[in-house]
């Protein structure tokens, strides 16, 4: 089972605030999503702690 954490940022494209939902069992990926408003592929960086289950970073980037 895969804990989810909601996480809202900003686009780096649109600047819309968007929700990403970011699997806390990893320690570090990287990964590409597309924008819900405007469909550009973002590059997500995370960083989490899977014993807590947190988030301790995010990096957003135009891919
Ligand atoms: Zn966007």
């Amino acid at each position: 089972m895969s804990p989810l954490v909601e996480h809202e940022d900003s686009c780096p494209f649109c600047n819309e605030t968007i929700t990403f939902l970011i699997d806390a069992s990893q320690n570090e990926q990287s990964y590409i999503e597309d924008c819900s408003v405007c469909c550009r592929p973002i590059q997500v960086t995370t960083r989490c702690d899977p014993d807590s289950n947190e988030l301790l970073g995010i990096d957003l980037s135009r891919s």
